[in-house]
């Protein structure tokens, strides 16, 4: 069997990683995005099962009383965390799994998965930052500020990953991002 194969997305909110995500899965259907589960509540147009499983504090630390959650974390007043036994089980069937998640499930996976290509993914400029956050029209101010501060404390600890991709021209990042995944892969082809 095929060695399955994890790697992490980090980078702070409003960078455009899903962005990014969803025109990388879209060319590469062989990877598979773990689901999240948050106590955050709905955007507009998140469907719950496809963006997250959106739960209640109680049930989110249940699964964090049962250990039913790979990593997990705090970010702007919701939790959120990783699944385990789908990316535990997908990764055995020999598939490549993607976690979207923030700096500090980022570094738990560090330690539990050591194998991990680990990708930060930055801003071209905080003022950027800010504007695509806005731009985005789904978060309240509140929740727009909480978002930038944690972002300069995330953006400093970008060295510790495997990778650095400045999202500026999306088109450029992604194909850095498909180079940093399939490296391996072109290295071995013709
Ligand atoms: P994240 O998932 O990191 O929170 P999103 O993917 O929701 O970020 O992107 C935030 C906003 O920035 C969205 O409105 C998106 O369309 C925009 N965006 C993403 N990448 C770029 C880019 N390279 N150039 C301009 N705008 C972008
Ligand atoms: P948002 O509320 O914008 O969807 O996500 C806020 C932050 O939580 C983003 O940085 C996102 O990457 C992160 N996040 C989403 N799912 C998870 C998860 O399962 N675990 C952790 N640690 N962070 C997550």
């Amino acid at each position: 069997m095929e060695n399955g194969r994890l790697i992490v997305i980090t980078g702070p909110s409003g960078v455009g990683k899903g962005t990014l995500l969803r025109s990388l899965l879209k060319r590469h259907p062989e990877l598979h995005l773990s689901i999240s589960a948050t106590t955050r509540s709905p955007r507009l147009n998140e469907v719950d099962g496809r963006n997250y499983y959106f739960v209640t504090r109680d049930a989110f630390q249940e699964m964090v009383d049962q250990s039913e959650l790979l990593e997990w974390a705090e970010f702007a007043g919701n939790d959120y965390g990783t699944p385990r036994r789908p990316v535990e089980h997908s990764i055995q069937q020999g598939k490549w799994v993607v976690l979207e998640i923030e700096l500090e499930g980022a570094r738990q996976i560090r330690q539990t998965f050591p194998s991990a290509l680990r990708i930060f993914v930055l801003p071209p400029s905080l003022e950027t930052l800010e504007s695509r956050l806005r731009g985005r029209g789904q978060d309240s101010e509140e929740a727009i500020a909480r978002r930038l501060s944690r972002a300069k404390a995330e953006i400093d600890a970008a060295n510790e990953f495997d990778v650095q991709v400045i999202n500026d021209d999306l088109e450029l990042a992604l194909s850095k991002i498909e180079s940093a995944v399939f490296a391996e892969q072109r290295v071995n082809s013709p």
